[in-house]
Formats: structure tokens, sequence, C-alpha cells
């Protein structure tokens, strides 16, 4: 990488040094920069595309941006393809974060940093950077949102005194094994969760308390949804009901949804708690609607910014910006982070979280 450094700074150089922009108007040399997404399936890789691209190319460059539908070796392929055609740095949101090590050796050998984007990419000393939210806190602003549902703590956390004393039904839902962000939800949320289990005011009456266990592959939201019909029919057969559900996902929580509605749930009087990620428009909608009680939303186009950012640094030779450099190990090294912060919403802060930011507008939640 260091000998990376220097030869990038005098592409920098050479973009910069005679005090004129670029080409095409930007910090760019013209270069290709790859992106290599996982998956169209899912509306906020799509916004995560865009926004990259539209940034790096208001910036001067030229950009490969590739999906893969979640399919690992059209993601390694599509890698191999972008340092064949001389990309100069790659930002990939992996599909399984392990399962590119020898493609990262490959950019390694060419010279060609790469930028670890929202999903850590893991077992490779081949990562420079990463760009992500504070993945620990999304775990734990999603166990608030079900906790706060459920009138136990504030959205921040925060005890509420004279709370029910329950006991509540939640079952928990994580994401995909193979992706690093899964694990650090599902800790976050449950260092909030585990507390309320232990003083009996919360009971996971299905017994699937470990990760492994409440895993979605892929954040598929049928599998959760069967794995939840399943827990219905075999734990709820009673006559009990389900309170809240922890969810990772806004896919899941649909999927979830599904289980629910099926099982003969209606929203009034007796519809859980659920939590969610993304603030994809249905599930904003659902939120509107009372299905769905909370997401979490991670401004992608903030994200896409920071990415940006640390594309045009390491080819000046310059130091991104990072704000955590040791919470972050691959398996091999501490990557050095820069993480956003994200927030809770629910149907009060809909208008001033989501609208007045510009994320979705009034037409397109009421529409
Ligand atoms: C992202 C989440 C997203 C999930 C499913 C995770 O890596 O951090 O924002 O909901 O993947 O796409």
């Amino acid at each position: 990488f260091a000998g990376l450094a220097a030869g990038a700074m005098i592409i920098g150089l050479a973009a910069c040094s005679s005090g004129t922009p670029a080409a095409s108007g930007g910090a760019g040399d013209g270069g290709l920069i790859g992106v290599a997404m996982p998956t169209k399936s899912s509306e906020r890789w799509i916004a995560d595309g865009d926004a990259v691209k539209s940034q790096l190319e208001a910036e001067g460059f030229k950009v490969d941006l590739q999906y893969a539908e979640d399919d690992i070796p059209t993601q390694v392929s599509q890698i191999e393809n972008m340092i064949t055609k001389g990309a100069e740095v790659l930002i990939v949101a992996s599909i399984d974060g392990t399962t590119l090590t020898s493609v990262l050796q490959d950019a390694a050998d060419a010279n060609i940093p790469v930028i670890a984007y929202d999903r850590l990419i893991r077992d490779s000393e081949n990562v420079n950077y990463y760009a992500s939210f504070d993945n620990l806190k999304v775990g734990q602003q999603q166990a608030w949102s079900v906790l706060n549902g459920l009138g136990l703590t504030e959205l921040d956390g925060t005890a509420i005194e004279g709370a029910p004393a329950g006991p509540f039904n939640v079952e928990l839902f994580a994401g995909s094994p193979d992706d690093n962000n899964a694990t650090f939800f599902f800790n976050g949320a449950m260092q909030e969760i585990q507390p309320f289990i232990e003083s009996g005011v919360v009971v996971v009456k299905s017994g699937q308390t470990d990760f492994n266990t409440v895993a979605t592959l892929r954040w598929d939201g049928e599998e959760a949804q069967s794995r939840l019909e399943n827990i219905l029919t075999s734990t709820y057969s009673d006559g009990s009901k389900v309170n809240g559900v922890l969810s990772p996902y806004d896919g899941i929580s649909r999927g979830i949804i599904s289980a629910l509605e099926g099982a003969g749930y209606t929203v009034d009087p007796t519809w859980p708690i659920i939590s969610g990620q993304d603030a994809e428009i249905d599930s904003v909608k659902a939120i509107n609607s009372g299905e769905q009680y909370g997401t979490i939303f991670k401004d992608t186009r903030e994200l896409a910014a920071v990415a940006v950012k640390m594309a045009i640094a390491v080819l000046n030779g310059d130091t991104p910006e990072t704000n955590n450099d040791t919470d972050y190990n691959n398996g091999k090294i501490d990557v050095p982070s820069m993480l956003l912060d994200s927030q809770i919403v629910v149907k009060d802060n809909i208008p001033s979280v989501l609208v007045d930011s510009g994320y979705w507008t009034e037409a397109e939640i009421n529409g």
C-alpha cells in the first residue's frame, strides 16, 4: 500500500498541482473507481450505489458500479473485472465478508486500495479503510425501539419509572451470519434486552436466543416469515401472544408481519411491537399504519460521501479521516473506520427525520 500511495500521489498531483480542475470539473483525474454492491433486491443498496456513483462522477471520476444479486461468485468476478479494467480504488459492500480474500490479494498486487463499504470485509489484510455506521449502536437502537413500544424505556434506552412488569413475550431475529454487521446489531440489541430477560419482564418464549439459531441467511424476509410461522405453531398455540419482535432489517420485518397476519393477529389491539432498519419506503408506510413500530434510519447519502472522501484521500496520498481505529478487527488487522450516527424512526418523527432531511417526500410516504 505504501508503494501505491506514492504512485497515487503522482496521479493526485497531476490532477491538482496546476491549480486547474480536472477535465470534468471535479477533484478526480478521470480515472476509474470500481463500486461493488451486494444486491438490488433491497432499496438501500440501490440508494447507496446511486449516491456513490453520482458523487464520484461529480468529482470527475468514471465509475464501474456493479450489483451481484447476492451471489458470491458473481461479486468476486465483478471485482476481478474492475481490477482488470484498471480501477484505481475499489469500494466494496460485500455479500459474504469472508469470501473476498483472494480477489483482494489481486487488488493489492495491482496496488489498488480497498474501502469496505458499510459491511466489514473479513480475513484479509488488504482492506485499507472502512466506512460504516456505529453498528453496535444500531443494534441498541433496535432494542430500544422494541422496549419503547412496550413502555419499558425511552427511545434512548432510559428506563421508564413505573413501567409495566410484563411479562412480555418477545421473539428475536438476527441478520445474515456471513455479514459482520449482523453480529454487531444482535450483540448491541441483546446488551439492552438481556437485563429485562433476567428480571423476567421480557420472556423469549421459544427459547431461541442464540445468534446462530435466530440468524437469517442473506437477510431473507421469507426465511424469517417461515421461522416465525414455526414458532407461532410450536410455542404460541396455547393462546398466548407475541408482544414484541426484534427485527434487524425492514425486509425481515415485512416477513414477520406476514407471519403474524397469517396467524390471525390484527393491528388492534394485539399487534406486537416490531423493529427494523433502513427506513425502506414500504416499512415507513407500515410504521404510519401501525404494523411496524420503528426502523433505524442510516443516511446512505452521508455514507456515500464518506466513502468518496476516503477514495479521493487515498488517491492523493492523504490519510482519510477516521473516528474509530480499534473496534473493527477483521480477523487479520484493525481496519481504520469512519462510523456515522443512525437515528430511530417511529411514527411521530417520520416528518422531522425522513421528510425534512429530503430522504423521502411526504407524497412518497403517503402514496
Ligand atoms: C446493512 C443494513 C441492511 C442489511 C441488509 C447490513 O449489512 O448494514 O443496513 O439492512 O445489511 O441489507
